[in-house]
């Protein structure tokens, strides 16, 4: 366990540090808006679809570490996958940091993912860790949203 501590914590610096897909898209593209007010985060993430496919996802924000570098995996896990494949990881993080799913079973759908399965021993952060996963749901559904944790 204290390997996969390390291997969190030097990956959640990593992601805080140099965060992926942190961009806006320009073009044709849904988003919506992550609040965190129990924590400060603020979150917006963006796709564009190619038909049911992922083809470009990005956010913007500022937000403590774990928001931050959450945001940054889920933007290269979904990238490229369906809309349908990006809700089946949506629900099996969502059960994985509630303490549902245990990580070994969440690694399948999760890969890299699985590493936030710690955050369920904190549950304030588990809003950090999923707030852009809701934005990213609210995104997909709709256009021009903001959601909240709240
Ligand atoms: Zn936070």
């Amino acid at each position: 366990m204290a390997d996969l501590r390390e291997l969190y914590q030097s990956v959640i610096l990593d992601h805080n540090r140099s965060p992926r897909n942190f961009r806006d898209i320009t073009g044709s593209s849904r988003w919506a808006e992550g609040n965190n007010p129990l924590c400060g985060d603020r979150l917006r993430v963006s796709v564009s679809l190619a038909g049911d496919v992922i083809e470009d996802v990005a956010f913007r924000g500022s937000g403590c570490a774990i928001s931050k570098a959450s945001a940054s995996l889920m933007t290269e896990a979904v990238k490229g996958k369906t809309v349908a494949e990006a809700s089946t990881m949506f629900d099996r993080f969502h059960e994985m940091v509630t303490g549902r799913l245990a990580p070994e079973d969440a690694k399948p759908a999760l890969g890299k993912l699985a590493l936030f399965a710690g955050v369920s021993e904190f549950p304030v952060r588990v809003k950090c860790a999923s707030l852009c996963w809701h934005a990213l749901k609210a995104a997909l559904e709709a256009d021009q949203e903001v959601v909240s944790t709240e």
